[in-house]
Formats: C-alpha cells, structure tokens, sequence
C-alpha cells in the first residue's frame, strides 16, 4: 500500500504530494497524522489518500515510519473542505491542514491528560472496615469517604494521607486507576436553567429554516427578537436526528456569553473551539467533537473547520461582523467556507443579524437565500428610542466636555433610578483626521467620497482608497473656520469626565488595554451584569450580542467617527453599530434610551438608523454601490507587497502592475477600477507596502480573479511577500 501525504512544512517548494510506502502490518487511514523520513530528517506530514501503486521507483520510496493518533484526526470532510479552501485561495495545502487540527496537537506538544482516581474493590464495607484496626482512624475515615462516592486521589491524600491508600490498597480494599480527565474551559461558569415556549415568530423561523429547499438561510431580526432561542431549537432538531451543529460567533470576547447560554440547554455536549484556551483545554475539546462526545460546537470563525462528523447546522451569528474574514492566511472567507461545509455534508447554513450586511440581505432578497425576518423584540418591548444631540451647539454653548449636558442629565437620572447605562466610544476614534472645531467639517477626497486620513509625519491627508494626497486645508470649506483639531477621544478621557461629574458613581472601562487575559474580559461583563457598577464606558467590545436587563440608557460618545472612516462600507458600518450598541438598552422590564452625541445630527446614515429603518438604508446603500460599482456589484481585489528592500518591492509590484495591465486590456470590460501605489501605511515594522487595486464587475469576475491569483504567484521573489484579497475589510 501507498500513502499519499502532504508534508507540514508551510513552503511552496514542498507543497505537493508525496508518495510514501506502508510497511507490512502497520496500519495506515486516510485522514492520519504520520511522522516521515524527509530528506535527513523527520517530519510529520497528514495522509490524504491511499492507494495500490506508486511512480516512485522503489529504491526511492521511503516508508511511513509511525501513526500518531488512535484514530484519524482528519475526516474526509474536513480533507474535502481543505481541498477546496487551498484551491479557492491558492493557499498551501500543509498551511490549511494546519486549519483542521490545533496547533498544539503538533509535534506532539500537547498529549491527553490523566489522572489517579481511587475505586473501591469487590468488597463489601464491614469486610473492609473488618480488616482495619480500631485505631486506624485515617484508614477508616478513607474507607467511609471512598463508599460515599469520592474518587478524588489528591483530595483523599490531603484528607487521609499517602500512607492510608498505600496501606487499603495493599489490603486489595482498594485500587488506583489512572484516567483520562478532559480540561474543560470555562469550567465554573454559571448556567441558567429555563425553557421557552417559542414565540410564533420563533417558531415560523425554525419552521421556515427546516423546510427551505435552499442550503442558506438570513435570519434578519431585530435586537432582542430571541435569535439565539432559535438557533438552540435547530440544534436540538440535529441532535434529535444524530446530527452536529456549529455555531460561530464573530469573537472569541463573545463565546463565554453564549458558552453559558449552550451549556444550560446541552450541558457537556457543548464543545468550544478558539484561540483564547489554554493548550491542553484546546486540545480535550478538539478530541471530544472528533470522537463524537461532544455535538455542539461553538467557537470563532475558526471553528468552522470542526472535525464534526454528520453535520446538520451551521449557525453564523451577527453576520454582518467583520471578523468572519481571515485577514491572516489562509485569507479565507467563511461565508464561503461555511457553504462549501454544508454542501459537502448536506447540512445547513443560518445567517443572523438584526443588521445583516448588504451583501447577505441582496442575496436574500434576489432568491439566493432564504429569508426569514422577525420585527418584534420578544417581549414585545419598544425599541429603545433614539435622541440625537447636536455636540456643535454644545461646542457653541460653551461645553468642551465629550459629554453633552443633554447626556449628563440623562445618565443623572439613570443613577438616580438605580438603573445601569453603558456608554460607547467607537474604537476608530482613535484613527487620526482632521476637523473642523467650528462645524465638524471633515475633510474629503475630492473622487472617492471618503475622508481623509490625517498623517502626522507629513502633515498631509491622503485618501486610504485611491492613494491620493492633500495639503491641510486653512480655511475651512463649509465654513470658513481657521481651526482643525484632530479627531480621537480615549475611553480613559470619558471615565475621567464621568468621575468627576459623578464622585459617587461606580465606572468600568473596557477596550483593548482593559482586556489583555483571557479571562478579563469576562470579568468585567460579569461584574457590570450582577450590578457591582453603574456605568461602562466601552469601545466595540461593549456593543455586541450582550444581554443586560437592567441597562436603560446607552450614550453613544462619538458616533461620526466610523462615517469619517475611508472605506465604502463606512455608512454600513456605521448603520449596523449605531443600532448594535442601542440594542444594549431596555432589554428588560424598563424602557431604554439612547442618546446619540454627532456633529452631524442630519446625516442621511443617523436618519435611518434612529428609526430602526434597515430596508430605507438598504435601499439607499444597495443603490450607491450600483452606480459606483463597488460589492455585492463588483468585487475589489487588492494584491499587497512588502518587504525589507523597497527597491525589490517596487519592482515586483512594478512586474505583477505591468501584468495585470496586459490582463485588462483583454479583459477591459471586467475591471472598473485598476491602479498600483504605495499603500496608505507606507511602512509597518521596517516592511515597506505596494498594494495593486482592481475593482472588477460581470460574470467573468472569478475568472479574472484566478489569473490575478497566477500573476502574483509568477513574480514570488525571496524578501518579498505579496498575497492577494478579496473584498478586504481593511485597505490599510
Ligand atoms: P437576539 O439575539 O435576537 O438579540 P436574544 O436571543 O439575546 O435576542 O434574546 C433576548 C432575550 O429574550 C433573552 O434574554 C432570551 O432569554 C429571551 N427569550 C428568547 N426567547 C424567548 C421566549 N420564547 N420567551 C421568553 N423569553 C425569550
Ligand atoms: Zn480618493
């Protein structure tokens, strides 16, 4: 027998098939881990087939040398689905597989964990207790402790001494066994028991998800709309057929949350999958889906390549989140991803958003997916209403503060009410630009329509889009003011405004430099939820998926910044946190509010938002992106280069240019949008970064899209790397 074999080493150079012959005996699958002689030295490597004959003449053929695993850690889903993520994105096959199993289980740095368990022989109690002598007390006391049911090795030795179990097991009253213990994360967190009787919008949705013909389906809901008690129902629905289900969620931040919910439905059937766990807890929940003792798998997006057999549901929570695209390779979409999985397995794919992306909902709404859409919140509660406040007046007024008066009184009289408030500062605050301390005018480019990043450095702007730069501006063009300030208030600065507005209030801040460990994050959110304080002051972090009943008022600090943003998807962006983050509010018995502070308290994006308008912003959105040609019209492909030499650099992006060139003069029509430049962030950690643009539109996309893939693979150059994306979140 021979074993076809992909080696782990992530190169080019080695990323093909090797044929390895199957010594007498041993015993080789499909879907093995191996270790191979390759070259002088060992490696391990994955068997991807195996077959009769091989070309490799046989005084060339080596043989695998050993099986790593008891059974297969690869499935033949799992090795389809890498097949077609390495061809899809031209990634290397050993860097995909690497996708499929942990990191830790390589080179076997991680192993199972066991531990000493006492269990009590084939005797019956007076027996035992018969063959101690009545002054043994701590022999006795183990005898009583070990018939009540502890099994414990430490926590007897501690009680009882080594001396008690070494002495009863000598008397064969006794045994020590090792056992494999599972290292479960998120161990002692707090589950809470209760059913629901599905709402009939509940029920409809399950009911329409269950009968579609079609492989996708959007769960369009509005905040509050009892989207997770759905998801749960086709999970019992698999489960009820022997099937697995996964559920993924945009960030690891978010698991715990949703860990707690799964757990007080599934128990121990629930695996988590993501990087935040510790080797050995990665490693026990990774074997505990493969094995099948596990059937819910829940995790970031990562977790799609669960090795879950007989898959009946994936479940893509809040959709519309960025994080769904890898921005590291395997530059992987896992919409796509997701619906390859489910294709392979029969299974099913829900989207669900109370703000789906314009991509997902255009798909819906032309007949690509299903559609199920549920207006109401469960409790039938409002949504929380929306007060806009004009910060420019309050600049004129006289206020320097981020906090409006307006604001303040209102988070005066939520103290005053007992109740709790969050307030959410967008993390791309902290992205320089340049404003206008009169108006709030910020500047723009003059053929995107995005603004202007501001850079320092240069003391110049320029355009993340099409690379262009400008002078600062004097004066400004709406209204002949002399002042710009830059852009980007801190969470620290508005902690420290609200302590000295409310001495006695009870603050907790959480961003980036909050939530450092794993277990942080966690921590604030449970603190903020059982009460320990009154406000949370937030960037991103604080505006998803969170259920907290007793929060009544969200104050949205500084909603423009994701408007001033240079990306075609800004307004979207903005939209869908806007009405993510006003979710947060009266969620429970008392009506919410939100006050949302703008220096453009008219823009279209707020009009729509405040009404909880999704379809009139929809139609708006989907409209521009048609005549400007960008996504779901039009795909934007970047290729980006970097590298140490800038010399070398230039010349590659110079060489992949002048190809793609050639590409468009055949293939005119497709590209609406072509051009090379240094990127935005010239240089990051001494690399310095070209990236070539191309919007392409029409059916032959994918096509084109596959010789763009070419071109860049032909100018590989040492020093230089250059990869291609799809319809990337970032253009930095
Ligand atoms: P969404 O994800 O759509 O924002 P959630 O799934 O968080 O909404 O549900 C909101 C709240 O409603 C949760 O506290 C949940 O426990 C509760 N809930 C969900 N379904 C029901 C139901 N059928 N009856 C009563 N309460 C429900
Ligand atoms: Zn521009």
């Amino acid at each position: 027998m021979i074993a076809e074999v992909i080696v782990d080493i992530t190169h080019s150079n080695v990323d093909k098939v090797y044929d390895y012959g199957i010594t007498e005996g041993m015993n080789v699958s499909v879907g093995d881990r191996v270790v191979l002689p390759f070259g002088y030295q060992k490696i391990e490597g994955f068997v991807i087939n195996t077959k009769e004959k091989t070309e490799v003449p046989l005084g060339k053929l080596k043989n695998v040398l050993e099986v790593l695993d008891d059974i297969p850690p690869l499935l033949p889903e799992t090795l389809e689905l890498a097949k077609f993520v390495s061809k899809k994105y031209h990634a290397l096959q050993s860097e995909v597989l690497r996708l499929m199993i942990p990191s830790q289980m390589r080179g076997g740095k991680v192993r199972e964990l066991y531990k000493n368990f006492v269990k009590q022989c084939d005797i019956e109690y007076g027996d035992a207790v018969k063959l101690i002598r009545a002054n043994a007390k701590n022999q006795l006391g183990l005898i009583d402790a070990v018939w009540s049911g502890e099994k414990d090795y430490t926590m007897l030795a501690d009680s009882y001494g080594y001396g008690a179990l070494k002495a009863l097991q000598e008397k064969n009253i006794i045994e020590i066994v090792q056992e494999q213990v599972s290292r479960v994360p998120y161990e002692f967190m707090e589950t809470n028991k209760q059913t629901f009787k599905l709402t009939d919008s509940q029920q409809k949705a399950v009911d329409v998800i269950s009968n579609t013909e079609k492989t996708v389906t959007l769960v369009f809901g509005v905040t509050g709309s009892g989207k997770t008690e759905i998801y749960m129902n086709l999970f019992e629905q698999a489960k009820a057929q022997g099937k697995s289900s996964i559920m993924l969620v945009p960030e690891i931040a978010l698991t715990p949350q949703m860990v707690s919910v799964l757990r007080s439905r599934f128990d121990d059937e629930v695996a988590i999958i993501h990087s935040g766990l510790s080797a050995g807890e990665r490693f026990d929940e990774w074997w505990r889906i493969r094995k099948g003792e596990a059937k819910i798998v829940v995790g970031a997006r990562s977790a799609i390549f669960s090795p879950t057999e007989n898959l009946g549901v994936i479940v893509i929570d809040e959709e519309h989140e960025t994080s769904y695209v890898s921005e590291s390779s395997p530059r992987y979409n896992t919409f796509e991803v997701a619906k390859e999985r489910a294709r392979i397995s029969g299974a099913k794919v829900v989207l669900g958003s109370a703000t789906p992306s314009i991509e997902s909902y255009h798909n819906a709404l032309n007949g690509d997916y299903e559609l199920v859409e549920i207006s109401d919140r469960v409790n039938k509660k409002a949504m929380p209403k929306f007060d806009v406040v004009d910060m420019k007046r309050e600049v004129k007024g006289g206020n320097q503060s981020v906090i409006s008066g307006y604001l303040k009184d209102e988070i005066e009289s939520c103290l005053n009410d007992g109740n709790q408030s969050i307030l959410f500062l967008n993390r791309r605050g902290f992205a320089s630009f340049l404003q206008c301390e009169e108006c709030g005018y910020v500047c723009k480019c003059n053929s995107c329509d995005v603004s202007l990043t501001y850079h320092k450095d240069e003391h110049a702007l320029k355009c993340h889009y099409c690379g262009q730069k400008y002078v600062v501006p004097r004066i400004c063009p709406e209204c002949q003011g002399k002042h710009f300030k830059r852009g980007g208030v801190g969470t620290e600065t508005v902690v420290n405004e609200l302590q000295k507005l409310f001495p006695d209030s009870r603050i907790l801040r959480m961003d980036n430099d909050t939530t450092t460990t794993k277990e942080s994050h966690n921590n604030i959110l449970q603190a903020f939820r059982k009460g320990q304080a009154d406000i949370l002051v937030g960037t991103q972090m604080v505006a998803k998926g969170h259920d907290f009943p007793s929060v009544t008022l969200v104050g949205i600090v500084n909603a423009d910044m994701s408007l001033y943003f240079s990306d075609f998807r800004s307004g979207e962006r903005t939209f869908q946190l806007i009405t993510q983050v006003a979710g947060r509010a009266g969620r429970g018995d008392k009506a919410g509010k939100v006050v949302l502070q703008t220096y453009s308290p008219h823009h279209f994006i707020y009009n729509f938002a405040i009404k909880y308008d999704y379809k009139q912003f929809y139609e708006y959105e989907v409209n521009a992106r048609k005549i400007t040609s960008f996504p779901p019209f039009a795909d934007i492909v970047r290729i980006m280069i970097y590298g140490e030499y800038e010399q070398k650099v230039r010349s590659v992006t110079r060489m992949i240019y002048n190809n793609m060139l050639d590409l468009k003069k055949n293939e005119d029509k497709t590209f609406s949008y072509f051009n090379g430049m240094k990127s935005p962030i010239k240089r990051i950690e001494n690399k310095f970064r070209y990236q070539v643009i191309a919007r392409l539109e029409g059916e032959k996309r994918e096509e084109v899209i596959e010789k763009i893939y070419h071109i860049v693979e032909k100018f590989r150059e040492n020093g230089v790397v250059s990869y291609v994306e799809i319809n990337p979140n970032s253009m930095f």
